[in-house]
């Protein structure tokens, strides 16, 4: 028995209104004048140093879309809430809820809500993992070569 079993918190942390979470934090993403994300939050929902993954929620509001990156770990990704697009890879692909995507690595992505209401999804990583490229002036040029992605990277 503990002594300060007062402490012991619960394994359930309920859903709340706005998709927030008992005893989650709440990050929002600051614009940092490069325009590479736009309106996006992130909450870690689990995350132990018994789990080699990390589970997050991240939420992009209306219009809003999240940083066009690459790297070597996977995304799991299920839509939790709302619909938009993403790009993954060379494929530019509708999003509704709980539709499943799954990011391979170093393939570049990027998620957008539709204007009407956010975009909100489960995002399953690594633990450890590597950091985020970003696109090279070469590597948009590549990318704006399909017509279809170069659409989906104009919307602002
Ligand atoms: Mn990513």
């Amino acid at each position: 028995m503990t002594s300060d079993k007062s402490e012991k918190q619960s394994a359930r942390r309920a859903f709340r209104k706005d998709h927030r979470w008992d005893r989650v934090e709440l990050h929002p993403y600051k614009d940092d004048g490069r325009a590479i994300f736009k309106d996006v939050t992130r909450q870690t929902l689990v995350s132990r140093p018994d789990i080699a993954g990390e589970l997050r929620y991240f939420e992009v509001g209306p219009g809003g879309h999240s940083t066009l990156e690459r790297h070597q770990h996977v995304h799991g990704v299920l839509i939790l809430r709302g619909s938009g697009q993403a790009l993954v890879g060379d494929e530019v692909m509708e999003l509704q809820t709980n539709d499943l995507v799954t990011v391979p690595p170093m393939t570049w992505h990027q998620f957008r809500a539709t204007e009407g209401e956010p975009l909100g999804f489960l995002c399953m990583v690594d633990a450890v993992r590597d950091k985020p490229q970003l696109p090279e002036p070469a590597d948009l040029e590549q990318l704006r070569r399909n017509k279809q992605i170069a659409r989906f990277l104009e919307r602002k």
